[in-house]
C-alpha cells in the first residue's frame, strides 16, 4: 500500500470489505449483550463510506474527515458517535501531511483514543472498544521505530488480544452494562469491530 490519500483510501476499501464480511459475527455478539445492530450499524456506515471514497480528498487526513463526518451521520447507536470521533480525531492529527509515516499513524491512533476516551468516558476494563484501542496504541507505540505496516499490524495483534480479553469483564458501559453480571462471558462487539478494522487497515499495508 501506498502511504498517501489513494493508499489510505485502498485500505477503507478493504475495511469495507471486512466489515461486510464480519456483519453477522458482530451482530450475533451484540445479540448476547446488547441489541443486536452493530454489524448492521457499522455495515450501513462503511457502505456509506464507499460511496464517498472516489473524491475524498488529497491527504490521508481529508480523506479520514470524510470517513468521520459519514460515520457520525450514518452508523448511530454508542458506535457511531465513537468512531466518527476516532476518525475525526486522527484526521486533525495527521493534518495536511501527504504521507503517513509509522510515528504520525501512532500519534493518529493515540488521538483517536483520546476522542473515544472523552465521548464516552469509559475506562480500560468497562468492557467496550477501549478495551482494544488502548493495548493497540501501546503497541502501536512500543512499534514506532519501524514501518507503517509494522505500526499497524503491532495495533491489530493488541487489539485482537485486548478484544478476546473483554469475555469475562463485566460491562460498565454502553447498553451491555444493563446486564450487569450476566454481560460477563462475551467478547464485546465494539472492541471485536475495533480489533477487525485495524487488521483491516494492517493487512492493507503490508
Ligand atoms: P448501541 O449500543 O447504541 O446499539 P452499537 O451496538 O453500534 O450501539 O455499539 C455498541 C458498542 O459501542 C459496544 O460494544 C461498545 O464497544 C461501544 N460503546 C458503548 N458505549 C461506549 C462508551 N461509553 N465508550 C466506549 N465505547 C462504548
Ligand atoms: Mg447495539
Ligand atoms: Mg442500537
Amino acid at each position: 500500500m501506498s502511504c498517501d490519500a489513494a493508499g489510505v483510501v485502498a485500505a477503507l476499501r478493504s475495511a469495507a470489505e471486512v466489515v461486510e464480511a464480519h456483519r453477522d459475527e458482530l451482530v450475533t455478539l451484540d445479540r448476547e449483550i446488547g441489541d443486536g445492530d452493530h454489524g448492521e450499524n457499522l455495515k450501513r456506515g462503511f457502505t456509506a463510506v464507499l460511496s464517498k471514497l472516489d473524491n475524498a480528498g488529497d491527504t490521508p487526513g481529508a480523506v479520514l474527515k470524510v470517513v468521520a463526518s459519514t460515520l457520525i451521520s450514518t452508523v448511530g447507536g454508542a458506535a457511531g458517535p465513537l468512531y466518527g470521533t476516532a476518525f475525526l480525531r486522527a484526521a486533525a492529527k495527521l493534518g495536511t501531511e501527504p504521507e503517513l509515516t509509522a510515528s504520525s499513524v501512532v500519534d493518529a491512533l493515540a488521538a483517536a483514543l483520546e476522542g473515544v476516551v472523552a465521548r464516552g468516558k469509559a475506562e480500560v476494563g468497562d468492557k467496550t472498544m477501549v478495551d482494544a484501542l488502548t493495548p493497540a496504541v501501546a503497541a502501536a507505540r512500543d512499534a514506532a521505530g519501524s514501518s507503517v505496516a509494522e505500526v499497524l499490524r503491532a495495533a491489530a495483534d493488541a487489539a485482537g488480544k485486548g478484544a478476546e480479553d473483554t469475555v469475562p469483564l463485566v460491562a460498565r458501559k454502553g447498553r451491555a452494562s444493563y446486564l450487569g453480571e450476566r454481560s460477563a462471558g462475551h467478547m464485546d462487539p465494539g472492541a471485536r469491530s475495533t480489533a477487525l478494522l485495524l487488521r483491516a487497515f494492517a493487512d492493507a499495508a503490508s
